[in-house]
């Protein structure tokens, strides 16, 4: 089909594949920089858009949620598409892509944990933080059963943003997650858990902890838990840190001060520890941790080992792209190889499939401008070369593609939910079947 036959305005198809954040900052960019008339068609293997703002960001952090409501915008554009249902690399593919669109942006980010590559990893009870994340936001791919909650005792191993957020959903009570948009079916398991003391595990000292002051204050307000934090390991010398580490250091030495308040759960900080093996017979039952200290700027052991009786791991080591298929994929730094952006002839990527899982959700709006600047500018004055409808494409293969209505229909689902079970403003449906029925879909 001529690129007249199908919409003679239009003198610019960008596909964007994924609808996290950096893919509808990229479609925002198109919008605010392209000087020629233009149409985004923003795909997605999920109904659902959004990415790691819906199964990501914690439920109780409702204002970076809140950045849900600026996305939606941005999908509202008349310019700007949703396409959800539409599998890159099963449904889709590059080739296809390259004769529908002038320019294809992958923004896949970062979907699967990191390995600690430690013996007893792949025990039962051995989980990635990014699955348990994934399953108290209501992804649809996570199953709740790999989740050990009738233990006294887990782990969760790193001490990053996200095991903060992990080890705060395990420590609250479910009234105070009742609020949250987390499926009924979590809320019902968080409520039912038996979790009683919670260790989050840094292999390096208070000074290198890779969480933000707001989010370790957190924890400090738990209402059922106290914090523990033993004063020999929060000892650092911060006199030249920056003011965020130093506020760290000094957030973590007033818990060290102060004692525990019989609270019924118990988060115990730990600093200067490696995990070096997960123990059990068939399951996880122990953690086995290693003193560490710096030795040339090296994380080594000391030789000094204790164990925890823990039933769960969590690891919560970072996260790390997957490869698209066709795509060229780096696996020295588990990303897409690019220059500003460019990976091939129009072929770009943008957010953590492009520079790797760091910054706030915010970051990713720069990052697309980039990404933007360099589409534009690589092909100014070129000839449109997009030669086949997606839709026909996609239809000749039998998908019909989640439209943004039917996505009004899944959001329209939960808000009344939410108001049967008298909770918050919208409670998520908890599986794929729910979702598509909820949008007559099934
Ligand atoms: P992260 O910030 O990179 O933290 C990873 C943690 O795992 C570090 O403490 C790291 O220690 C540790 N680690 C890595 N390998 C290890 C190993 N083999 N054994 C023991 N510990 C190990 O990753 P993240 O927590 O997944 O967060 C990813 C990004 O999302 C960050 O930019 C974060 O700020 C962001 N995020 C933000 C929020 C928020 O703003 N509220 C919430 C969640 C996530 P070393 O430093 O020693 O390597």
């Amino acid at each position: 089909m001529s690129a007249s036959t199908l919409g003679g305005d239009v003198s610019l198809r960008v596909a964007i594949v994924g609808s996290g954040p950096a893919g509808i900052y990229t479609a925002e960019a198109l919008r605010k920089q392209a000087t020629v008339p233009l149409r985004v068609d923003v795909l997605e293997r999920l109904p659902t858009p959004y990415g790691l703002v819906r199964y990501g960001v914690a439920p109780d952090h409702t204002s970076i949620k809140s950045i849900a409501g600026y996305l939606r915008g941005v999908l509202e554009l008349p310019d700007v598409r949703f396409l959800g249902g539409v599998e890159f690399g099963k449904d889709i593919g590059v080739t296809d892509l390259l004769d529908c669109y002038d320019a294809v942006v992958y923004c896949t980010g970062a979907m699967v944990d990191r390995r600690m590559g430690i013996p007893g990893e792949d025990l039962p009870g051995s989980v990635a933080a990014t699955d348990f994340v994934n399953w108290y936001c209501g992804h649809p791919d996570m199953p709740g059963d790999r989740f050990v909650l009738d233990s006294p005792e887990v782990a969760v191993v790193g001490v990053g943003n996200v095991a903060v957020d992990v080890v705060r959903v395990l420590a609250k009570t479910a009234d105070e997650l009742r609020a949250t948009d987390v499926p009924q079916e979590v809320l019902d398991r968080l409520a039912a858990s038996e979790v009683k003391a919670i260790h989050m595990i840094g292999r390096r000292g208070p000074e290198h902890a890779k969480f933000t002051l707001k989010e370790l204050r957190e924890l400090g307000e738990l209402a059922n838990a106290d914090v523990r934090v033993r004063p020999e390991e929060s000892a650092a010398d911060v006199s030249t840190a920056s003011r965020q580490i130093r506020g760290n250091v000094e957030v973590l030495q007033s818990w060290a001060a102060r004692g525990l308040t019989g609270r019924p759960r118990r988060l115990d900080v730990r600093f200067w520890m490696r995990p070096v093996e997960i123990l059990g017979e068939g399951r996880v039952e122990a953690l086995k941790l290693e003193r560490t200290r710096l030795l040339d700027g090296r994380v080594v052991g000391t030789g000094e080992f204790e164990t925890l009786p823990v039933g769960m791991v969590l690891r919560s080591v970072g996260y790390q792209s997957v490869p698209l298929p066709g795509v060229p994929f780096s696996e020295a730094t588990m990303t897409v190889p690019n220059e500003a952006g460019r990976v091939r002839d129009r072929e770009y990527v943008a957010g953590w499939l492009k520079r790797g899982p760091s910054g706030v959700i915010g970051t990713n709006k720069s990052d697309a401008a980039e990404t933007v600047r360099t589409l534009l500018a690589d092909l100014a004055g070129r000839d449109p070369v997009h030669r086949t409808d997606p839709d026909e494409l996609l239809a000749s293969r039998g998908i019909s593609p989640i439209t943004y209505e039917h996505w009004l229909d899944i959001e329209a689902a939960e808000a009344t939910l939410a108001r049967s079970l008298d909770r918050g403003e919208r409670v998520k449906l908890l599986g794929l079947a729910a979702m598509l029925t909820a949008c007559g879909r099934q």
